[in-house]
């Protein structure tokens, strides 16, 4: 088994999960096993306890793990899905250790950070490989080079090397800025990042110059001789504006030749046909399709807006391009959509994502009403599916005081309510990793258009939500017009809703955003997007 290490340096957010993406895509195509993990500094034990706003998006893997966007990232490129041995949080990896040691499993050592802690995260990373009997396992380590957070994972690195000297790589994403009063690419942070590395005893193998541009032979040289390393080991790695052009970009750089000679692996049998021939559609797809994502996640400006739903905003990339147009992604405020519902006239489509809690939620009720009333397009996720199941039931059914009981506990129309085990873990406060998650079963009813779309009757799709769809109430809903697509195997939990008679109205509890890929775009979304595009402004 190889190791390829991936640190950053300078800056945070350069990256470095599409860079480590994008060299495990490279490197199946090039006819290995890879398996990716992404090992993150925090202490939280998983991502699902942290807030999107700060830190973008919580990915649920198909086992129910609640991880971060770069695993997203990874599944997207891989076309693959991806387990709990995928990523490890500082906070996991003490966690085990700490539990072994109240155990007494350590025979009364004196348990020490180096030895014990850089063991759990080697142990880790062989268990990720074994288990995928992977050729390549890349390491992604979060943080940024020179702070004191990733320091155990860097030395787990170094660790490796000296066991195992001609099976690690280590790859550096560093950055290069062009400040605008100067107008020249500068390579000192790049410099001073490797240094940074240097001092905790790793040596680069391979830099990644991240810059708005591509680096020119004088920078080039120049790194590579402050850094130690061949010309050819240093790969401009400029900004795109599709991310999956960025293996492309390696290509050209020779990015897998590199890595595979200083593995001493076999030459490369190159597949990227279908790739290139997406990032050939995404460049040239002119027809707009307009959407609109109707949220509140919008307190820190548009960066974060798109980290918080990154995979529904890729999801209506997917199903766009492959259909060879180009969507024009709006956010909209839901605070805004109550006060002017109107305002929502400019979309051809529009999406209730998931959410949490009742801030903005009138006014994505009012956007679903809208999307209703004047058959546009409407896909409802998880969040989106409970609020129009409670717009139904107050606009269709006349029950004014519809409502979740995460919102308003006290209504005599609870259409979206919590179940007993759900409302027990609440009460006890437990609230990490015990919400439905991950991946269930459901079965799609005859003649609704979710059937039609996916085109088979059994799915499986990914959940993070701990309200339901409320039984009591199925009969009344379902009489009054309200079209039940998709249930759990035993028809006990209401998974997709539908309203026929509109050109596309269709809520899921579950996540589909989670399963889409540039290669095998959702049904859902496919169908979704090609409604909208028939919708005329
Ligand atoms: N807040 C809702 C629930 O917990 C929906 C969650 C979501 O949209 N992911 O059930």
């Amino acid at each position: 088994m190889k190791y390829i290490f991936i640190s950053g340096g300078v800056i945070s957010g350069i990256g470095k999960g599409i860079a480590t993406a994008s060299i495990s895509l490279l490197l199946k195509k090039a006819g290995l096993k890879v398996t990716p993990i992404k090992m993150d500094p925090y202490l939280n034990i998983d991502a699902g306890t942290m807030n999107p706003i700060i830190h973008g998006e919580v990915f649920v893997l198909d086992d129910g793990t609640e991880t971060d966007q770069d695993l997203g990232h990874y599944e997207r490129f891989l076309n693959e899905s991806l387990d709990k041995t995928n990523i490890a949080t500082q906070g996991a990896i003490y966690n085990s250790v700490l539990q072994r040691e109240r155990n007494l499993e350590y025979d009364g050592e004196c348990v020490d950070v180096v030895t014990y802690i850089t063991n759990e995260i080697l142990s880790r990373i062989q268990e990720a490989g074994r288990g995928k009997n992977a050729d390549v396992v890349l390491i992604e380590i979060g943080g940024t080079a020179g702070e004191y957070q990733n320091v155990l994972f860097l030395e787990a690195n170094r660790l490796l090397k000296l066991k195992k000297p001609n099976d690690v790589l280590h790859v550096h994403i560093t950055y290069l800025p062009i400040p605008p009063s100067l107008g020249e690419m500068k390579s000192k942070p790049a410099q001073m990042s490797v240094r940074d590395l240097n001092s905790v005893g790793i040596q680069p193998d391979i830099i990644l110059a991240r810059s708005s541009q591509s680096l020119d032979q004088m920078r080039i040289k120049k790194l590579a001789i402050s850094t130690g390393l061949e010309p050819e080991d240093i790969i401009s790695a400029p900004d795109v504006s599709n991310v999956y052009e960025v293996p492309l970009k390696y290509e050209a750089g020779n990015l897998t030749k590199r890595i595979l000679k200083k593995l001493k692996l076999r030459q490369p049998k190159k597949d990227m046909i279908e790739w290139r021939q997406y990032v050939k559609r995404v460049e040239e797809a002119k027809d707009e399709v307009k959407i609109g994502i109707v949220g509140k996640y919008f307190a820190s400006g548009h960066f974060t807006l798109s980290d918080a739903y990154i995979s529904v905003i890729e999801a209506i990339k997917h199903a766009s391009y492959n259909q060879d147009l180009k969507p024009v992604i709006s956010w909209v405020d839901s605070e805004k959509v109550l006060q002017n519902p109107t305002m929502l006239k400019e979309y051809q489509g529009i999406i209730v994502p998931g959410g949490f809690g009742s801030r903005g939620v009138e006014g994505k009720i009012k956007a679903i009403a809208y999307a209703r009333e004047n058959n546009i397009p409407y896909l409802g996720l998880c969040y989106g599916m409970q609020l129009a199941t409670i717009e139904f039931a107050r606009n269709v059914l006349g029950w004014e005081d519809a409502n979740t009981t995460e919102i308003d506990p006290e209504t005599k129309h609870p259409v979206i309510h919590i179940m007993n085990d759900q409302q027990k873990k609440l009460l006890e406060h437990n609230y990490g990793g015990t919400m439905r998650l991950g991946a269930w079963d459901c079965v799609l009813a005859a003649k609704t258009l979710s059937r039609e779309l996916y085109g088979k009757s059994k799915i499986s799709e990914r959940h993070r939500h701990r309200y339901e769809f409320n039984n009591a109430f199925k009969n009344q809903l379902v009489r009054a017009g309200l079209v039940l697509a998709g249930t759990s195997p035993d028809g006990k939990l209401v998974e997709v809703i539908e309203l026929p008679n509109h050109p596309f109205f269709v809520a899921t509890q579950f996540h589909p955003e989670l399963k889409s890929r540039p290669l095998a775009p959702h049904p859902m979304f496919v169908g979704f997007v090609k409604a909208a595009r028939q919708t005329t402004l």
